[in-house]
C-alpha cells in the first residue's frame, strides 16, 4: 500500500526501544532528523544517554539466557517472519529511508529487499550451526567442538545504508543466539526504529534487541564498551572511527568486526565488452549517489579505449536526473549534508588543479538540499587527494594505463582493500589480475557484489570480519573444544 511522507513520519516510533518497551531518553532530550533534500528537520528522536545505554545492556544481558537457549528453528522462524513483514512494509520502509537519507525511492526499495534478504538468509543459517567430533591422532582421546553464541553484542551502523547495515548485523547475531544493542547513525535512526517495531511485532522476545539512537555516539559507546558484560562490538563506518573503536575494544578484549571504508578500483581492459563496462560503471559509481563503501572510486581504463569509455560514461552521467528522492523521475538524490558537499567539491577542485580535465558536472547545485552534479573527470594525477580518499559522491575520476602490471599497481596503491571491479573478456587475464588485487571482494564483469548469501568484507584498512554468506554467523559464535578421554570409555 503506498504511503505519504507525512504518513510514514507519523507511523514510526521516535523513542528508544529498551527491554521490549518504547521509552523516552532518561534526560528527555531529543535530536532532529533532517531531510537532506530540503535541509529541514522533519522528526525528533529520543537522544539516548549513557544511563539508557546501560539499561539497554541490562536488558540484553537478562534476555541472553533464554534467547540463546531458544531452539534454532524457533529463532529462524522469527527471522523468517521479519523478512516477510519487511517485504509487506516496503512502501513504508523505503519512504522513511528516502526521507532521512535522501536516496531515490527506487534505490530505497532495492535496499529494503536487500536488507530483508539478510533475515531470510540467516533464518536458514540459524539451524545449521555445527560442531565436530573426531579422533585425536594418538587414538586415545576424542575432539569435540561446538559453537555457542558470543553473548550480548553492540552493533554500530552508518547512515548510508540505514536498513541493510542493521539487518546484516542483526540477522546474523539473532540467528546465532546473541542479544543486541543497536546504535544507528544519528542522521538516520528512523529505519532502525521501524525495524525494531517489526522485530517486536514478529514475536522477538522483549530485550533481545534494544535500539538506542544518540547524538553522542562516542560517549555512549565508551560506557558500553567499558562494561565487562558486553562481549562484542560490530561496527560499520569510517576507517577513522573504526580504529578508535578497535583501540577501545582492547580494554575488555571484546570480539570485534570492522566493516570500514573503501577506495574501489574499477579496471577496464580494452578487450572488454564496452557496453557492459559502461552500464556497470554507472551502477558501481552512482548507486547511493556514490555514497557507498563499495562505490567505484577510481576508474582505471586501458589507453586503447579510455577516450571512448570516458565519452560514453560522460553521456550517461550528464543525462541523470538529479532531484528529491521522493520524486519519481529522480535518479540522483542529495548528499547527506553540507560537509559532504564541501568535501566532494574540494576533491574535484584539487584534481582539476593537478591537471585533470572536467568532462561533465563539477559543481554543487545551489538551492535547498545538498545536491552535487554527476561529474566525470579524465586524467587524474596520482598526487591528487582523490587518488587516496573515499570521494563519497557522484564523481567518476578516470586514470589511464597501458599494461596489466600498471593497472594492478595503481589499483593496489591504497591503504584500503574492500572491493575491486574488473572488466575483461579474457578469462586468463581475469583470473590473473583477480589473484593479484589486494581486496576482500571482486566484481568480475559485474558492478555490484552485495548479496546476502556472500561474505562481505575487506582487507587492509577496510577492516576485518565478514558479514552475510556462510561466514557471517561465525562473527557471533565462539568455538568451544572438549577433550574427551576415550581410553576409559566402556
Ligand atoms: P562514521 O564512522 O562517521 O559513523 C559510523 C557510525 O559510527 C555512526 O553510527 C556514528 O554515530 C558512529 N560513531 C561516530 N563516531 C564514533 C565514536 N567516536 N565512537 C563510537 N561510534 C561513533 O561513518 P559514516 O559517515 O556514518 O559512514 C560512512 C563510512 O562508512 C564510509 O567510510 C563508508 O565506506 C563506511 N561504510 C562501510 C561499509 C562496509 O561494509 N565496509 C558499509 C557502509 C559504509
Amino acid at each position: 500500500m503506498s504511503i505519504s511522507e507525512s504518513g510514514a513520519i507519523a507511523r514510526v516510533e521516535k523513542r528508544l526501544l529498551i527491554g521490549g518497551k518504547w521509552v523516552n531518553a532518561s534526560g528527555m532530550a531529543t535530536f532532529g532528523i533532517e531531510d537532506p533534500s530540503t535541509g529541514e528537520v522533519f522528526a525528533n528522536v529520543s537522544d539516548a544517554t549513557q544511563s539508557d545505554a546501560i539499561h539497554a545492556l541490562d536488558s540484553a544481558v537478562e534476555s541472553f539466557g533464554s534467547w540463546s537457549n531458544t531452539p534454532p528453528r524457533q529463532r529462524g522462524e522469527v527471522l523468517r517472519g521479519v523478512y516477510e513483514s519487511m517485504i509487506n512494509d516496503i512502501d513504508y520502509l523505503s519512504m522513511l529511508m528516502t526521507l532521512e537519507m535522501g536516496k531515490p525511492l527506487s534505490e530505497a526499495r532495492a535496499e529494503v529487499l536487500y536488507a530483508a534478504d539478510f533475515f531470510r538468509w540467516f533464518s536458514e543459517e540459524a539451524v545449521r550451526i555445527q560442531g565436530r567430533y573426531y579422533n585425536a591422532p594418538d587414538g586415545n582421546s576424542r575432539v569435540l567442538t561446538l559453537k555457542q553464541p558470543v553473548g550480548p553484542v553492540y552493533l554500530i551502523t552508518p547512515w548510508n545504508f540505514p536498513l541493510a547495515m542493521a539487518a546484516r548485523k542483526l540477522g546474523a547475531a539473532l540467528a546465532a543466539g546473541c542479544t543486541a544493542i543497536l546504535k544507528p547513525a544519528e542522521q538516520t535512526p528512523l529505519c532502525s526504529l521501524a525495524l525494531g517495531q517489526i522485530l517486536s511485532d514478529c514475536g522477538l522476545p522483549s530485550g533481545v534487541v534494544n535500539i538506542i539512537p544518540t547524538s553522542e555516539p562516542s560517549v555512549v559507546s565508551e560506557k558500553l564498551m567499558r562494561d565487562p558484560r558486553l562481549r562484542k562490538v560490530s561496527f560499520t563506518g569510517s576507517t577513522e572511527v573504526g580504529k578508535l573503536l578497535v583501540a577501545k575494544s582492547a580494554h575488555n578484549l571484546l570480539r570485534v568486526s570492522m566493516e570500514l571504508g573503501g577506495n574501489a578500483p574499477f579496471i577496464v581492459f580494452d578487450d572488454c565488452d564496452l557496453n557492459l563496462a559502461v552500464e556497470n560503471a554507472l551502477i558501481a559509481k552512482m548507486r547511493n549517489m556514490g555514497e557507498a563503501c563499495t562505490s567505484a572510486n577510481r576508474f582505471i581504463v586501458q589507453a586503447g579505449i579510455a577516450e571512448n569509455f570516458a565519452k560514453r560514461l560522460t553521456d550517461r552521467m550528464a543525462g541523470l536526473k538529479v532531484g528529491r528522492g521522493v520524486e519519481d523521475a529522480s535518479k540522483v538524490g542529495p548528499l547527506i549534508d553540507s560537509e559532504a558537499v564541501f568535501k566532494v567539491e574540494s576533491l574535484v577542485s584539487d584534481a582539476l588543479a593537478n591537471g585533470a580535465k572536467l568532462l561533465t558536472g563539477g559543481s554543487k547545485i545551489h538551492g535547498p538540499g545538498y545536491f552535487f552534479e554527476p561529474t566525470v573527470i579524465l586524467g587524474v594525477d596520482a598526487k591528487s587527494d582523490m587518488s587516496q580518499t573515499e570521494i563519497f559522491g557522484p564523481v567518476a575520476p578516470i586514470w589511464v594505463f597501458e599494461t596489466e602490471d600498471q593497472a594492478v599497481k595503481i589499483a593496489n596503491d591504497t591503504p584500503y582493500g574492500l572491493v575491486a571491479y574488473l572488466f575483461t573478456s579474457d578469462i586468463g587475464r581475469g583470473l590473473r589480475v583477480m589473484e593479484r588485487l589486494e581486496t576482500g571482494m571482486l566484481g568480475l564483469n559485474q558492478g555490484m557484489v552485495s548479496n546476502a548469501a556472500a561474505p562481505f568484507g575487506g582487507v587492509k584498512q577496510s577492516g576485518f570480519g565478514r558479514e552475510g554468506g556462510f561466514e557471517g554467523i561465525d562473527e557471533y559464535l565462539t568455538l568451544k573444544y572438549v577433550a574427551i578421554n576415550s581410553s576409559n570409555a566402556k
